[in-house]
């Protein structure tokens, strides 16, 4: 039998769930990830102390090939409770098209097989647990590439990884996000006042909101500035009684069990 309840704090509930602002993100209004791709030297002296003195935890998508003049640098990036993310070896792209001029031919997935592209990303995960210890973690696809030669690699790596990262853009409830193609939205040449309307618009819809970065103060032709970075964080802390900041395997973790 149902039963209808008429009372104050009851009615208040039934508004907020109709509004969508359910605290559904681990009591918190929203969830935010921050990413940070290729493993880039500017991301160890330009971003992660701005994310330790805030005692923020995010997730670096390392490119093993990328890491190996800083293995120790990236070690002690795990040890503080930051996820080391697997984005391959070498990050093959679909080259060949327009835009991927920079794409060289030997790292061309059109080049690949299959078969190569799961070895690459597997060798990543035996880089990444040598530097981390862990045997759990998450994926992020090289240019958002989910195919290779047509084929689709993402069944593929469904028992290698808790969840991936795609590139398209979208702020997600708990029951919309695609494990294996998360969305995101990409900060390159964008400001704080941007990138803060992405956190209300979180806030205000009760989602998911993955950021995704290359250059910190430089890098990556994708790239933002160190200030409009370090004023983002800032703006996040002010936050924190709305929004949940966690690295991606904890927050897909929780995800996993509410849409069981
Ligand atoms: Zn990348």
């Amino acid at each position: 039998m149902r039963i209808i309840c008429l009372t104050p704090i009851c009615l208040l509930l039934t508004c907020l769930t109709c509004l969508g602002q359910t605290n559904s993100w681990n009591n918190k209004k929203a969830a935010v990830v921050l990413t940070y791709d290729d493993a880039i030297p500017q991301h160890l002296y330009n971003a992660i102390p701005v994310l330790d003195s805030l005692h923020l935890k995010a997730t670096f998508y390392i490119t093993a090939f990328n890491a190996k003049a800083q293995i120790n640098d990236w070690k002690k990036v795990a040890l503080n409770g930051h996820e080391l993310g697997n984005h391959t070896l070498f990050h093959p792209c679909i080259g060949g098209i327009k835009g991927r001029e920079w794409v060289k031919s030997e790292r061309n997935m059109n080049h690949y097989t299959v078969q190569q592209m799961l070895d690459e990303i597997r060798m990543t995960n035996v880089f990444l647990q040598a530097l981390d210890g862990k045997t759990k973690r998450t994926f992020a696809y090289t240019c958002g590439d989910m195919t290779v030669n047509d084929t689709s690699f993402v069944d593929d790596i469904k028992k290698d990884f808790v969840a991936a990262r795609g590139v398209h853009p979208g702020l997600l409830k708990i029951e919309q996000v695609n494990l294996f193609n998360i969305n995101c939205f990409t900060a390159n040449q964008t400001t704080a006042t941007e990138m803060k309307q992405w956190i209300d618009q979180a806030i205000n819809s009760g989602s998911l909101v993955v950021i995704l970065f290359h250059g910190i103060g430089g890098g990556n032709p994708l790239n933002i500035t160190v200030k409009d970075h370090s004023e983002l964080l800032h703006y996040l802390k002010t936050k924190e009684k709305d929004i949940w900041i966690a690295p991606m395997l904890e927050v897909v973790n929780y995800i996993k069990k509410q849409q069981d």
